[in-house]
């Protein structure tokens, strides 16, 4: 999988260089560019904003820098992702879905967004997903971009040593995932539940998918077809 990233903060990504993506990229599993979108300006000051038409507060990020990027990194393959408090909720499904493509743009938005016309002229040529990190406003569309790569990263195949650890994970089932413990057996007086030690597979099994009920229950109602 290929993965552009357009920004005006391109430094935000360094730590795309450690951990398992780091070792993805290094592998060549995943392959990234970092671009700075000053770079498709043309004035002294590198200008990427302008006061917004209609008046009201904040300035909205300029498209001719965004065009400019946008043709130098699509093809006919790319999906591009505008990060964004409007967009669809950000979802493990939506994780799983993205992490089959070949290549993903994220257009990191700042200041109040990115000129709507810069995303009708992206989606005349290719598949465009405005995605939102959840029901909350941040400053730019960075960190959003950063979780969405962890989360698809580690879907690509490949990536995450035991494909096995991927699938008994919270969301992937549409429950929670039960509570883990490892060694000691007894911590500070507090003992692991003895069904864990008991060896028997099936008592394990039974507990796991009770917790994962209660959990999901007290803490996600509204993850479970009744919504109870
Ligand atoms: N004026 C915009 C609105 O009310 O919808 C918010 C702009 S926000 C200050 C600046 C940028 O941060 C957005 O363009 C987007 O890239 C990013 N952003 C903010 N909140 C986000 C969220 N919940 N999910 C994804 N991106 C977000």
């Amino acid at each position: 999988m290929r993965i552009d990233i357009l920004t005006i903060f391109p430094d935000f990504f360094g730590v795309l260089d450690i951990s398992l993506l780091g070792k993805a990229r290094e592998r060549g599993i995943i392959e990234l560019g970092v671009h700075d979108l000053r770079d498709y300006t043309h004035d002294r000051h590198r200008t990427v904003d302008d006061t917004p038409y209609g008046g009201g507060a904040g300035m909205v990020m300029r498209p001719e820098p965004w065009g400019e990027a946008l043709d130098a990194t699509l093809t006919p393959e790319t999906v591009v992702i505008v990060p964004s408090p409007a967009g669809v909720p950000f979802t493990q499904a939506a994780a799983r879905e993205l992490a089959q493509e070949k290549h993903l743009v994220f257009t990191c938005g700042r200041y109040e967004g990115i000129d709507q016309r810069v995303i009708d002229y992206a989606a005349d040529t290719v598949r465009v997903r405005e995605i939102s990190l959840g029901d909350y406003v941040l400053n730019g569309g960075e960190v959003a971009t950063m979780a969405m790569i962890e989360a698809i990263g580690r879907l690509v195949p490949g990536v995450v040593g035991n494909p096995e650890s991927l699938t008994e994970e919270s969301h992937e089932n549409g429950l929670l995932e039960y509570p883990s413990y490892t060694k000691p057996s007894t911590w500070r007086e507090r003992s692991v539940p003895p069904v864990l030690l008991s060896g028997n597979h099936k008592a394990i099994a039974d507990w796991r998918y009770e917790q994962q009920l209660e959990r999901t229950r007290r803490v996600r109602p509204d993850l479970l077809p009744d919504g109870e």
